[in-house]
């Protein structure tokens, strides 16, 4: 998959010129305008954010079962991010909760009851229920090649980008939540090893599911990826 950006070097320039890069799991990356300016960018985006998007894309160009997939990693990505979260509200250190992260790494389920036990004491309340289903299609597109319909696809990623936002909602009402955002980020970014720069210029975008970037309100969210990416199929 592949980004374009304004080539921050042309604007200074006063000229319109963008830049593409392929995206992967990595947060810097080594960008060359087609005026030859080169620099080094961050995505400023969280796992689960990315994988979202790439499941938008999917969805956009009509590969639907390619769509719900990543809707359903960003969701189990999401969980960590959210295990993440509590624990440090908690002010557990990084190096212990990645030690019991690293204990359930391989599986889905007890991940999201870590999550579901954190959120629970920290709560004092259940976390959102996610409807069999919805089990049933992530299960059905992961395990045995279901290739879903549109409505289907999209339906799912309504439901994923709402549980999410509901959630992330709730840990905002928290005055320190963007301190612990920062902090994630932050061992995000350093987590890399490729994570050291030595350009002149460092540009920086960012996603988010959460916040200014994007609607809060799903349709419109999707509204608004659909129109720039103009490569919605089904119009
Ligand atoms: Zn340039």
């Amino acid at each position: 998959m592949r980004f374009d950006v304004e080539c921050a070097m042309c604007m200074d320039e006063n000229k319109e010129n963008k830049v593409t890069f392929e995206v992967s799991n990595k947060s810097l990356y080594r960008v060359k305008c087609s005026e030859g300016h080169e620099y080094d960018h961050v995505l400023s985006v969280e796992l689960f954010e990315m994988l979202y998007e790439v499941g938008i894309y999917a969805l956009i160009d009509g590969y639907t079962r390619e769509a719900v997939s990543s809707f359903a990693t960003a969701l189990e990505r999401f969980h960590q991010y959210c295990f993440k979260f509590l624990s440090k509200y908690h002010s557990v250190p990084s190096a212990v909760l990645d030690g019991i992260w690293e204990t359930m790494n391989r599986s889905s389920e007890q991940q999201a009851g870590a999550f579901h036990s954190l959120y629970m004491v920290t709560f004092k309340e259940e976390p959102p229920k996610i409807k069999g289903s919805k089990k049933q299609l992530r299960n059905d597109v992961i395990h045995y090649g279901k290739i879903p319909s549109q409505e289907q696809a999209t339906n799912y990623a309504k439901f994923v980008f709402e549980y999410i936002r509901d959630i992330l909602d709730k840990f905002s009402k928290y005055e320190n939540f963007n301190v612990i955002r920062m902090s994630i980020m932050y061992d995000y970014f350093t987590s890399q090893q490729e994570f050291s720069t030595s350009s002149s210029r460092i540009t920086m975008m960012g996603i988010s599911l959460y916040g200014v970037v994007t609607e809060k309100d799903f349709n419109k969210s999707l509204d608004t990826m659909i129109q720039s990416n103009s490569r919605w199929i089904y119009t």
